[in-house]
C-alpha cells in the first residue's frame, strides 16, 4: 500500500477526497530505493564535511577524545540550553557508573529566544545563580569555584573543548549579535557580570552529551541522536579521517563528531520536498536552512500537517470548507496534537474531535473529517520516521558497522512520545539492512545531555 503502514479506513469519503489524499500520500511516500538514494547523497556530504570546514553538513569536531570508563569520580555543574527549556544540574560521579543528579528546569520565553544575546546569556547566568543558591549547599559556605559543562543545542564551529563560535541559530531562536561569536565567552562574561563563581570548562552539543552519557553506561555506544524539537546526531570518528583537523593522528584515537544533519540538503536536491514543505520553509525565520530538520523534527511536523489541512479546506474537501482563526495561525496545529490524534484509537475519534473543535475552534467536524485529519497525521509522521532512518543508516555505513552492530542512544520528545515513531524508524532500517538490523541496539537516553556535559567537563579536567 501507498502508506506502508496500517491505516484506518476513511468512512463515507467522496472520490474527490480520496483521490486528493492518495495524491498527497504518494508525494510523501518513501520507497526503500528512495531511502537508499538519500543515504548515498548524505554519505557524500559527510565526506565533504570531514574534509573542509563550512560545508553544508558541518561534521564538527567536538574535541572530545576520551571515552568515559564509568570509573570517573567528581562533582560538576551542567547547563543545558535546548529548544524549549534551560536545565541547570549538579552531577556527582561516584564511580562504578553511579551518578547522582540534582536538576532544575527554567522555561525560555519567546522574548528571550528572539531578543539580544546579552539578554539571553544574562537570563542564563541568573538561572545558574538561583540554582546554586537553592540547591547547592556549599555555595555560600566557601569560596569554591565550580566547573561547568555547557550543552548548547545549536551548530557551533568548535575550536577547542571550551571554545566555539555559533554558526547559525535554529529551532526558532534568532538572538541578535551572537552569530560567529564564541558562546562560551558570552556565557562566561554573563556569569562574571553577576559574580557567579563558575568556570565554563567544556562546551558540547546535545548529541555529543547524549552520546557521552550513554557510553558511560554502555561502552558499545558509538552514536548519539536527538529526535526532539530539532534533530541531529553525533558519533565516534577515527581522527585520521577528520582531514580538516590537520592533526597527526595517533592511529587508535577517536574523536566525537557532531554531524549537524539538520542542515542536510539546503539545495533541495536530494530530499522529496513537497509544496507543503516549501511553504513552511518560506514562512520560517530561517528559510533555506535546516531543510532536513524541517521535514522531521517536533518543531515542524504540526506545521506541515496544518499546511495540508488548509490545502484540503481550500479545496472544500475538509470541514465543509471552514477553517478557524486558530487553525489559520502558523504553528497552531502543534506536533503534540498530532501525537494525540495518532494515538486516538476510539471509533469516533473523540480526542481528535476535542482538539479540532475545542482547541482549534473548527465549528463542527464529521467522522470523515476526523479520519482524514488522522490520515494526514499518519502521512506526515510516517515520512518523518522513515526519513530519520537515512542519516542514522548513513553513519552506520560510513563507520562500517552494518555487520558488527552498534549501540545507539537516542533522546528527544519525538522519539520518546510520538506514537509509532520508533517502530516506523526500525521498519525502515530493516528494509535497508535486513536481519543485520537486529545488531543495532537502539535505546532511549533520557536527559543524557546534561550528564554528558558534566562528563566532558570532567574529561577536560583530567587531561
Ligand atoms: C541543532 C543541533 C541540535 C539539534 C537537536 C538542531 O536544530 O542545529 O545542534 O543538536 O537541533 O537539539
Ligand atoms: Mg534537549
Amino acid at each position: 500500500s501507498i502508506i506502508r503502514d496500517k491505516v484506518d479506513h476513511i468512512d463515507g469519503a467522496s472520490n474527490a477526497q480520496l483521490s486528493v489524499i492518495d495524491g498527497i500520500a504518494k508525494e510523501f511516500d518513501l520507497t526503500v530505493e528512495k531511502l537508499s538514494e538519500i543515504i548515498k547523497h548524505f554519505c557524500n556530504e559527510m565526506d565533504k564535511g570531514l574534509e573542509k570546514t563550512g560545508m553544508n553538513v558541518a561534521m564538527i569536531p567536538s574535541f572530545v577524545t576520551g571515552v568515559p570508563t564509568g570509573k570517573e569520580v567528581g562533582t560538576f555543574l551542567a547547563l543545558d540550553l535546548g529548544g524549549t527549556n534551560l536545565r541547570v544540574c549538579e552531577i556527582a560521579f561516584e564511580g562504578e557508573g553511579i551518578i547522582k543528579v540534582k536538576q532544575h528546569k527554567y522555561r525560555v520565553t519567546e522574548t528571550q529566544k528572539t531578543g539580544s544575546a546579552r539578554q539571553l546569556f544574562d537570563f542564563i547566568a541568573d538561572c545558574v545563580d538561583k540554582f546554586l543558591a537553592e540547591f547547592v549547599t556549599d555555595y555560600t559556605e566557601n569560596a569554591k569555584i565550580f566547573k561547568m559543562g555547557f550543552t548548547f543545542s545549536f551548530p557551533v564551529e568548535q575550536t577547542a573543548i571550551n571554545q566555539g563560535n555559533l554558526i547559525k541559530w535554529t529551532k526558532g531562536f534568532t538572538c541578535s549579535d551572537s552569530e560567529n561569536k564564541d558562546v562560551v565567552f558570552m556565557l562566561q562574561e554573563a556569569l562574571n557580570r553577576k559574580g557567579v563563581p563558575v568556570v565554563v570548562s567544556a562546551l558540547v552539543n546535545d548529541t555529543v552529551g547524549t552520546l557521552l552519557s550513554h557510553s558511560y553506561k554502555d561502552p558499545n555506544t558509538l552514536i548519539g541522536i536527538i529526535y526532539g524539537t530539532g534533530t541531529n546526531g553525533a558519533y565516534y570518528e577515527e581522527i585520521s579521517k577528520i582531514k580538516k583537523l590537520n592533526k597527526i593522528p595517533d592511529a587508535s584515537e577517536k574523536m566525537i563528531i557532531n554531524v549537524e544533519w539538520g542542515a542536510f540538503d539546503s539545495e533541495k536536491k536530494a530530499l522529496p520536498i513537497t509544496m507543503f514543505d516549501n511553504k513552511l520553509d518560506r514562512e520560517s525565520n530561517n528559510p533555506h536552512y535546516q531543510i532536513f530538520e524541517k521535514m522531521i523534527s517536533g518543531m515542524y511536523l504540526g506545521e506541515i500537517a496544518r499546511n495540508i489541512l488548509l490545502h484540503l479546506v481550500d479545496r472544500m474537501l475538509l470541514f465543509d470548507g471552514y477553517s478557524s482563526k486558530e487553525l489559520n495561525r502558523n504553528y497552531s496545529f502543534e506536533t503534540e496534537y498530532m501525537s494525540a490524534i495518532e494515538a486516538d484509537e476510539s471509533h469516533t475519534l473523540d480526542n481528535a474531535r476535542k482538539i479540532l473543535e475545542e482547541l482549534l475552534n473548527i465549528p463542527s467536524t464529521t467522522l470523515t473529517d476526523r479520519q482524514i485529519v488522522k490520515r494526514v497525521c499518519q502521512i506526515v509522521g510516517l515520512r518523518a520516521a522513515r526519513l530519520s532512518s537515512t542519516t542514522l543508516a548513513a553513519v552506520i555505513i560510513h563507520c562500517g558497522m552494518v555487520e558488527c552492530g552498534v549501540s545507539v542512544g537516542i533522546d528527544g520528545s519525538l522519539f520518546e512520545f510520538y506514537p509509532h515513531f520508533s517502530a516506523r524508524l526500525k521498519t525502515a532500517l530493516r528494509e535497508l539492512f535486513g536481519s543485520n538490523v537486529d545488531k543495532i541496539e537502539i535505546s532511549l537516553a533520557r536527559d543524557g545531555s546534561g550528564v554528558g556535559a558534566a562528563l566532558a567537563a570532567m574529561l577536560a579536567a583530567t587531561e
